[in-house]
């Protein structure tokens, strides 16, 4: 993948702090998107793609633990690289163990920011492609598309979060709630409007007849993949 493709996300409320990474990653050909709350950083990573995250841990309205214990609900590839203030070992230990890939602490310099900026994508790139397979189904989650039987289905944005939500919790029951808040975020879709996505992702992934045991309905509940061997 190309650096200039890359679409890093910013959360930080200190404006300053925000401009200088912000126009220091511009100039380097990223792309930049920046965020100021919890709340929006994590809206943000659910509806849009995005390569990385840069995320301070004091924020206005939850603590940035929160938002990597979000976000490592849902990806478990996304990089995230925490730029905090706080210069603690229990703060460093709580936010690698909660699932960030780095921790960087200010003040720091940019040139070491960008270091460890490439050190991830680097990482991402020469690691083996991420692919899950179940069944005849495959899902690249690189390339962010879905295989039924080696063949491309498209999947619409929506129905591939979901998919690929059902799949990182493999085995587990995802409740109507628990999917639509990962999906569109609080107050974004009812439950009949998830019955129809659903109905839409299981046409598409049963269409040998083979594969409808994939998906299962736990009725008044919500939805599982299930393990296929
Ligand atoms: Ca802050």
């Amino acid at each position: 993948m190309d650096k200039k493709s890359k679409n890093i996300l910013i959360v930080e409320d200190d404006k300053l702090t925000r401009a200088q990474i912000k126009n220091g990653l511009k100039e380097k050909g990223y792309k930049v998107s920046a965020v100021s709350t919890a709340r929006e950083a994590i809206d943000y990573c659910i509806k849009t793609v995005c390569d990385m995250v840069l995320l301070d841990l004091g924020l206005p309205d939850n603590d940035g633990i929160y938002v990597i214990q979000t976000l490592r609900s849902f990806t478990n590839t996304l990089p995230i690289i925490v730029v905090s203030g706080r210069n603690n070992v229990e703060s460093k230990v709580l936010a690698l163990d909660a699932g960030a890939n780095d921790y960087v602490t200010k003040p720091f310099a940019m040139d070491e920011l960008f270091a460890r900026i490439r050190k991830e994508f680097r990482y991402v790139v020469t690691e083996e492609k991420h692919l899950f397979i179940n069944g005849n189904l495959t899902i690249d989650y690189d390339a962010k598309t879905v295989f039924v039987n080696g063949v491309e289905v498209h999947f619409t944005n929506f129905e591939y979060k979901i998919i690929v939500l059902l799949a990182y919790n493999l085995g587990k029951t995802l409740t109507y709630d628990y999917i639509i808040s990962h999906v569109w975020g609080s107050g974004g879709q009812d439950q009949n409007a998830l019955r129809v996505f659903m109905a839409g992702i299981r046409k598409k992934i049963s269409r040998d007849g083979k594969s409808s045991k994939l998906i299962r309905t736990d009725i008044g509940t919500g939805y599982r993949m299930n393990k296929i061997n």
